[in-house]
């Protein structure tokens, strides 16, 4: 009988070992799924999915396939100074069957071993992988993108294992990034300006600070321009009010047009708007300040059936470099300010820069 014993109690301690490990498996996977419920927006869910989740879960590689047709999600992810480091793990599709090739129609998790080519667009850490499951991301019925996870293990995902954790992983994920992009979108309309459709002077209150902190860290100088459109009231006077919108929304479109998608642009106030230049000195600056004044000099702006004008700006231009006494942002805000006011003194339709 004594063997008999030994048997039973090594199974036994078997099943308690597997009851541990599951427990664990279990309270990990609850504290994961707390920390995306706490995410205080895209940014940090998608961090949280692309970082947390590989280390957490011990995996190779972790990415995300996002249907985004409309570019929705790269807009809301543009607008911030920093690339953080896991935007490489973020893939984007504007065509549906990108994602639904990989899924059957029952539309469950897809586990299997790792096939450079069925998965190798999916991954970053292609060398080592050999297993992968391929999760569907899916809000009201329709694929929003899929979690793919890769691991070094031949035996982490085989196609016979039971998918109900990872549906309810994927399940709870779709949800997270579909309520993050709508609140994303909603904080964002916040910081656009209505009329002219680019950002506002809330949106351009919070960039400064970051452009600021990066200029200084990374030394590298930060201009910023400070643009006042010249004797804008007469415009009103003369044409009305519409025909003053229009030149606005006008003006916003030629300054978009000219800079680069890492600068920052904003309507600053009425007929002013500001841009902030990363990592471009003086001269540079200089030059870009007198292009978007010659291009607006020369753009016809039409503003009724039968009127056309010509509209002419005012900009004043700070930099800060180790050179300049311009620290924080305040400084740069009231040199630019001052800059323009010199520029409409010494008779308007010119670059001033501060002294
Ligand atoms: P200066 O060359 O000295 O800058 O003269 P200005 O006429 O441009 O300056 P001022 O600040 O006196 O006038 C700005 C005008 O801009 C006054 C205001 O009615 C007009 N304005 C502000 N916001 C809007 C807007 O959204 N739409 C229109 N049409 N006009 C606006
Ligand atoms: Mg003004
Ligand atoms: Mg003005």
């Amino acid at each position: 009988m004594p063997r008999d014993g030994e048997v039973l109690q090594s199974k036994l301690d078997a099943l308690i070992r597997m009851a541990k490990l599951n427990e664990q498996k279990q309270s990990n996977f609850q504290e994961y799924e707390l920390s995306l419920f706490n995410t205080n927006g895209l940014h940090q869910l998608l961090a949280i999915i692309l970082e947390q989740h590989r280390t957490r879960f011990k995996l190779s590689d972790v990415t995300l396939l996002l249907l985004d047709p409309e570019y929705e999600f790269r807009r809301l992810l543009d607008n911030s100074a920093e690339v953080p480091v896991w935007r490489k793990h973020l893939l984007f599709t504007e065509d549906k069957s990108t994602i639904s090739q990989y899924f059957s129609v029952l539309r469950k998790p897809r586990l299997s071993s790792y096939s450079p080519h069925i998965h190798q667009s999916l991954f970053l850490d292609t060398q080592s992988l050999q297993s992968v499951a391929i999760l569907p991301l899916i809000r009201q019925d329709k694929f929003i993108g899929a979690l793919n996870l890769g691991s070094r293990s031949p035996n982490r995902f085989q196609s016979d294992m039971g998918t109900q954790f990872l549906q309810h992983l994927a399940a709870v994920i779709s949800a997270c990034i579909e309520n993050a992009r709508l609140q994303e979108n909603i904080k964002q309309v916040g910081l656009l300006d209505p009329l002219t459709g680019i950002n506002n002077r809330r949106f351009f209150d919070q960039r400064i600070e970051e452009e600021i902190t990066l200029s200084h860290r990374n030394k590298t100088p930060l201009s910023c321009l400070f643009i006042d459109l010249d004797h804008f009231k007469s415009i009103n006077d003369t044409h009305g009010h519409q025909a003053g919108d229009i030149v606005l929304k006008e003006v916003a479109n030629v300054l978009a047009d000219i800079m680069r998608t890492s600068d920052v642009l904003a309507r600053y106030g009425g007929e002013e708007f500001v841009i902030l230049l990363a990592n471009t000195d003086q001269n540079a600056s200089y030059e870009i300040a007198e292009r978007i004044r010659n291009r607006v000099e020369d753009t016809p702006f039409k503003v009724t059936n039968k009127d056309t004008l010509s509209v002419t700006m005012s900009i004043g231009l700070s930099v800060m470099d180790e050179q300049s006494d311009i620290k924080t942002t305040k400084q740069l805000v009231n040199a630019a300010d001052q800059a323009v006011y010199a520029a409409k003194m010494s008779g308007r339709n010119r670059v001033h820069h501060a002294d």
